[in-house]
């Protein structure tokens, strides 16, 4: 009986298939495909940095 419903799209989640974020103090729920595509626009590629280490004489 417990389930959420997604924030992006509507859809009825299982609890266990639901992924909780708190959002402005609030509980929000996604689906998992809706929550894996929110995490990947969140968190940047991290290889970027990385690059400046490389080239030393540069400085
Ligand atoms: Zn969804």
């Amino acid at each position: 009986m417990n389930t959420y419903t997604c924030a992006t799209c509507a859809t009825a989640v299982p609890r266990h298939e639901a992924a909780l974020r708190s959002v402005a103090f609030r509980q929000v729920a996604y689906c998992r495909p809706c929550f894996e595509e929110l995490m990947a626009v969140v968190v940047p590629s991290p290889r970027v940095a990385a690059d400046d280490l490389i080239h030393p004489e540069a400085v």
